[in-house]
């Protein structure tokens, strides 16, 4: 076994393909969603169809008391993690600026931001070597967004995923001498249901043209680096942001 992992957000999409991949690599996975179970139960019915381990667990990231239920959960039913994918993120409805109340830009930053902190704060309790645990390694799922700035589309989700870099950046040196590696991924135009919870499901099509490789990209594309990421091939990487994007 490569030992425990959780990937928030895993019931669909990126998190559904890494959960997938890295159940085939040996890991034991949590997939974690916040409202769609079936899609959950899902997912974990196809690993352990494969012979992996998983469970599936709800909980919304951006709340403290969820979030301490979720690792708990995994304390009781896998054992002690070794691995963190801080995947789960929303954009809100696509728009300019101004189009966006107050409640709708809070929940973008807490999903995005609040709950990659406090589920960091969970893992490192107990990958820390200075807290009992053997080491391991987090990967944050970031966004082209965080560069291109999200202009007319989701300012308020560029300005989340920009500061996923910054947790990714502190977090890889704040841990690094207590065994714990933290890298992150910037996805660019990947084939999920994002764009289309976004009220903008034909905009990837629509922005293939400033793709310099002329694609949009998969889940999959996404998964092998995230797996990749935890795993000990890439023992001497921390702090590192990769640019999943096609070029763009
Ligand atoms: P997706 O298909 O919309 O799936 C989102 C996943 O996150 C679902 O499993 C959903 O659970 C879960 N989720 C949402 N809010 C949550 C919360 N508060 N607590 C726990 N889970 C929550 O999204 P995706 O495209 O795979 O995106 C995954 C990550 O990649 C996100 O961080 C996103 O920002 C990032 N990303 C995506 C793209 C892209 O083009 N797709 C590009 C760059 C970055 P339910 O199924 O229960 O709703």
């Amino acid at each position: 076994m490569k030992g425990i992992v959780l990937i928030t957000g895993s019931s669909r999409g990126i998190g559904a393909a890494t959960a997938l991949l890295a159940a085939k690599a040996g890991w034991s996975v949590c997939v974690n969603y916040v409202t769609k179970a079936d899609r959950a139960e899902k997912v974990v019915a196809e690993i352990r169809a494969a012979g992996g381990k998983a469970i599936a667990v709800q909980a919304d990231t951006a709340n403290e008391a969820d979030v301490k239920r979720m690792f708990a959960t995994i304390d009781a039913e896998l054992g002690r993690l070794t691995g963190l994918v801080n995947n789960a993120g929303v954009t809100g409805r696509a728009g300019r600026l101004e189009t966006f109340d107050a409640a709708t830009m809070r929940r973008v930053l807490e999903v995005n931001v609040i709950g990659t902190l406090l589920c960091t704060q969970e893992a490192v309790k107990r990958i820390s070597t200075k807290q009992g645990g053997s080491g391991g390694a987090i990967v944050n799922v970031s966004s082209v967004a965080a560069q291109l700035g999200g202009a007319n589309q989701w300012i308020p989700y560029g300005a989340a995923k920009g500061a996923v870099n910054s947790i990714t950046i502190g977090a890889s040196k704040e841990f690094a001498p207590e065994g714990i590696r933290v890298n992150a991924i910037m996805p660019g135009l990947i084939d999920t249901e994002i764009h289309i919870e976004a009220g903008v499901g034909d905009r990837l099509q629509k922005v293939i043209p400033q793709v310099p490789m002329g694609r949009i990209g998969t889940a999959q594309e996404c998964a092998e680096a995230i797996v990749w990421l935890l795993s000990g091939e890439a023992a001497y990487m921390t702090g590192a942001n990769l640019l999943i994007s096609g070029g763009r």
